[in-house]
């Protein structure tokens, strides 16, 4: 059993965690306040090449494999303090680019590919719906089809990027009495008659990430911007959804490294009853569990990365991985707070932001409940 990163790895993931500690830190308090996405941090991270990390060379990308792409993504969590903007090119890298990568048309990939990974074109997954959440495939959209092309009527909710978007992956029904097997994925441009992109939605965390709703009235999508073929959206979703349930958390194991980093120097530094409160039990203990979360987090993961790269099956682990790096992150962030006392709880240390942005990840891309239900169905359960 090898636990070394290569060399390469070794290397991007020290250039990357100096670029996001030098380029994208400005004005987080600020614009976490305001909510406000950065297009000037999205643009550097795609200079940097991570926008099109798992993204085929011909078409834009650096074409890293899984394992790289988790160590990358572990870096830029843990030096970039912005949880939003990293989950937003999250949202794009494994909603948007990896569907299109796998089921694009040719066609397709040209038009699309390139500009999502330089930074100048934004994308969107649009599949919740105010009636259909974890039970995704009861949607409601409908697509029908009519002459050349589908005509698109419904809405979809909390699709994160859309403010920003160029191009959103939606999904619809072309036949409501199929049921799964009548969902199909289209790519709907910005600018199609007949969709509107709603107001950005405010939410509790990860405020810097835009979001919003999307609004479908007699839209007409031409028949090639079907992604995948019509009744193919179960697996388009599902083989985003599995690489989404297993990258997307990367980043916070780097932010839970960041966070035992902080506090063992605030433990170490800061004393109370004449002593540093890091030789309070009650205050090493609480350290030394964020260490064990961190490191079977990230034995977690990196096996996870592993079995991608092998190309084995791995619906269980990436359950898993969901899960258990979600649940770590929000407990860790909670740690790091309470080590810091009253000083955690206020804006400017930066550290209530963090357990603000971990709560959203016991959310997205399938609930903590929902990863418990896949892995129990895949323990035979
Ligand atoms: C920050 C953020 C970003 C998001 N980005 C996107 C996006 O880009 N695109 C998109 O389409 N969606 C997005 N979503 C939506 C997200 O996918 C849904 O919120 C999620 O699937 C849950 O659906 P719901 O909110 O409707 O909750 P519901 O499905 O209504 O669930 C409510 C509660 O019931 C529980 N529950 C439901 N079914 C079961 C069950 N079978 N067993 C046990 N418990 C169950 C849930 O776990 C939850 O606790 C985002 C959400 C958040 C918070």
């Amino acid at each position: 059993m090898d636990f070394d990163l290569t060399e390469e790895q070794r290397a991007l993931r020290d250039s990357i965690h100096e670029f996001a500690r030098r380029e994208l830190n400005d004005d987080v308090v600020e614009r976490d306040k305001s909510g406000t996405f950065s297009r000037e941090a999205w643009q550097k991270c795609a200079d940097m090449g991570l926008l099109g990390l798992p993204v085929p060379e011909e078409h834009g990308g650096a074409g890293a494999d899984a394992l790289t792409t988790i160590v990358a993504l572990e870096a830029l969590g843990r030096a970039c303090t912005d949880n939003g903007l990293i989950f937003s090119v999250n949202a794009q890298m494994w909603a948007c680019e990896t569907p299109i990568v796998r089921f694009g048309t040719e066609e397709q990939k040209r038009r699309w590919l390139p500009g999502l990974c330089d930074g100048s074109l934004i994308a969107a997954h649009g599949m919740s719906e105010p009636g259909s959440g974890s039970d995704a495939f009861s949607l409601g959209t409908t697509a029908r089809r009519d002459g050349d092309g589908y005509v698109l009527d419904g809405s979809k909710t909390f699709v994160t990027n859309a403010p920003e978007s160029d191009l959103f992956v939606v999904f619809a029904t072309i036949d409501k009495e199929l049921g799964f097997a009548g969902v199909t994925a289209f790519l709907v441009e910005q600018g199609t008659p007949g969709l509107t992109v709603g107001k950005p939605l405010s939410k509790m965390g990860l405020r810097t990430s835009p979001m919003g709703e999307l609004f479908f009235e007699g839209c007409e999508v031409p028949v090639e911007n079907v992604l995948g073929k019509p009744g193919q959206g179960m697996l388009v979703f599902d083989s985003s959804m599995s690489w989404e349930r297993s990258c997307i958390l990367a980043s916070t194991v780097g932010g839970m490294e960041r966070q035992l980093e902080r506090s063992l120097a605030y433990a170490r530094e800061r004393r109370q009853f004449g002593q540093p409160i890091g030789s309070f039990q009650a205050v090493s203990h609480r350290l030394v569990d964020m260490k064990l979360r961190l490191d079977t987090a990230r034995l977690l993961l990196y096996r996870l990365g592993w079995l991608l790269d092998r190309g084995e099956p791995a619906t269980l682990e990436s359950a898993l991985v969901k899960l258990y790096l979600s649940e770590c992150y929000v407990r860790s962030s909670l740690d790091a707070l309470q080590v810091h006392g009253g000083y955690g709880y206020m804006t400017e240390y930066e550290l209530e932001r963090d357990v603000r942005d971990a709560i959203g990840s016991r959310l997205y891309s399938g609930t903590s409940e929902l990863q418990y239900e896949v892995a129990a169905k895949n323990l035979g359960l």
